[in-house]
């Protein structure tokens, strides 16, 4: 065995399963370290938002709680990347650091650094392709560029073949001590004073465990409607991984092969797997997208759209952050985000088109409020998200759709289930109304104790002008081509 550790760096993957560079070190029978480093001071690194912050803490933990039951232990630091990663190396003596790959341009970029100033003090360093399906770079067409539509992209990745089959966890790990580590705690990652995470913790558990759970009881079950469901928020129609494949508790391979191991065993869910396969094939996409497009937060990816008449109304975005516009799928969306750090998919798209297409406001205020509220918050999938909603993008929405959200409403929640969980006080009017209160008449109202413009609000804007305003901004943008 060699004296000399090799420390490995945990940095988006948060788990021991199906992870390249633990398995590797393992492998070699050499003593590990086990760490991860907070690095708010690297340059380029995307700030993580409030409720993402929360994630971490939790997924921390549950790494941690990994490592101690195989007799290890995870070292937390703060600070560069590079620098604590040397005082690290020199500390244990360590021969060699390894990580698992970040296919985007800011965290290479420091792992480059990293690389660097480890080759400088002579230890080595051995990196893992990890987090997508398939390495960006191998997508590029001979002009350099990246993939734009999603339909040829996803026709391609599938054409490639099954990704490769997950690497198990190690059974054992021969521990090296790693000297001080900091507690979670004095990461500041969770909110103390206030203290708004009560309906964070009271909705997900963070963690490799619960994330294999949750696809082991969604393959077992919802997959089978998948297809026909997914679109409906009154009901949980879908996996909810986002957040465990946000901060890599489980892997894109995983997720992957387990569908379609179980897509073999059940051929009826084969229909099920293969949409929810696809919607893993957007994740990607939006990943590819900012792989070859790094500032796709803050950029438009068609030029046009930088001469947006974009509006300043502050009071509009204050009451869309809120929950308090008046239209109730929209205010139900934004309340479940608040409460829960989440949105259903069909709600994001709606709220988002509210926003953008009602309000004229920037989708890059939407993608920021998302972007804090989200425990989910994906640098790819976010602002590749929000671009589409604004037509902005790459394979985005024809700018003439704008959603109408009493019609979204009533089809994908017919019942108004949905609505009524997240704004109680329309609780009492009937599946006819509850999506346009303002069409109920005053009997009605008095009945569901709703006073428009008092306990609940009046639309913030209205739906037809709204859409006539929407259409002639966009028209304008185009006649100026
Ligand atoms: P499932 O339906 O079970 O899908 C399985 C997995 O596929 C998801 O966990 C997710 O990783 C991926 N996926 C599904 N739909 C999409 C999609 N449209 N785009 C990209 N990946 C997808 N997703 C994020 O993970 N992070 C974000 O920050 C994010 N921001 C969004 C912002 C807007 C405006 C919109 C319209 C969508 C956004 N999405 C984002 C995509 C989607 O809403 C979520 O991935 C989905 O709601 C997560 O729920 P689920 O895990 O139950 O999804």
């Amino acid at each position: 065995m060699s004296s000399s550790p090799i420390i490995v760096w945990f940095r988006e993957s948060l788990r021991l399963s199906d992870h390249p560079a633990l398995y590797e070190a393992a492998r070699s029978g050499t003593r590990i370290v086990c760490s991860y480093v907070h690095d708010q001071e690297s340059p380029g690194l995307r700030p993580l938002g409030g409720a993402t912050r929360w994630w971490l803490a939790q997924s921390l933990r549950a790494l941690q709680a990994e490592l101690h039951a195989l007799g290890a232990g995870l070292v937390i630091r703060r600070g560069a990347a590079a620098e604590v990663l040397c005082e690290l190396a020199r500390e244990t003596k360590a021969g060699a650091v390894y990580w698992n790959d970040v296919a985007q341009a800011a965290p290479r970029a420091v792992a480059a650094d990293v690389e660097a100033a480890l080759a400088e003090i002579g230890v080595s360093s051995r990196v893992f392709p990890d987090d997508l399906l398939v390495d960006p770079a191998e997508l590029r067409g001979k002009d350099g560029r990246g993939p734009r539509v999603f339909t040829p992209f996803w026709k391609r990745v599938l054409a490639l073949g099954d990704p490769p089959k997950p690497l198990p966890r190690p059974a054992r790990l021969s521990h090296a001590p790693g000297g001080a580590s900091l507690p979670i705690d004095e990461l500041a990652l969770e909110p103390l004073k206030p203290d708004w995470a009560g309906g964070l913790r009271a909705s997900w558990h963070a963690g490799e465990r619960a994330a294999q759970a949750r696809l082991a009881s969604f393959l077992e079950t919802a997959v089978q409607t998948y297809a026909a469901d997914r679109d409906r928020p009154d009901i949980e129609a879908t996996s909810r991984l986002s957040p465990h494949l946000r901060f890599g508790e489980i892997s894109p391979r995983q997720v992957w092969h387990a569908a379609r191991f179980a897509a073999a065993e059940r051929p009826a869910s084969a229909a099920g797997i293969d949409k929810f396969l696809s919607e893993l094939g957007w994740r990607e996409f939006s990943r590819h997208l900012l792989y070859n497009n790094p500032d796709l937060a803050t950029r438009n990816l068609q030029p046009s759209f930088d001469a947006f008449p974009w509006a300043q109304d502050d009071a509009a975005l204050q009451a869309w952050q809120r929950g308090r516009t008046g239209y109730p799928i929209v205010d139900a969306g934004m309340r479940e985000l608040w409460h829960t750090g989440s949105m259903h998919n069909r709600v994001r798209m709606v709220v988002a088109s509210l926003l953008v297409k009602h309000l004229l406001i920037d989708w890059r205020l939407g993608e920021q409020w998302f972007w804090d509220t989200l425990v989910d918050a994906d640098p790819g999938s976010n602002p590749a998200s929000w671009q589409w909603v604004a037509g902005s993008g790459a394979d985005a929405a024809p700018y003439f759709r704008v959603f109408n959200p009493v019609l979204q409403g009533e089809k994908f929640d017919s019942h108004g289930t949905y609505v009524r969980r997240w704004v109680p006080e329309l609780a009492r009017l009937p599946a006819a109304l509850v999506h346009q209160p303002w069409a109920a008449k005053p009997l009605e109202l008095a009945e569901a104790g709703v006073a428009l413009g008092r306990t609940y609000p009046a639309p913030f804007v209205d739906h037809k002008p709204g859409r006539e305003r929407a259409l002639a901004a966009y028209a304008s943008l185009r006649t100026s081509d």
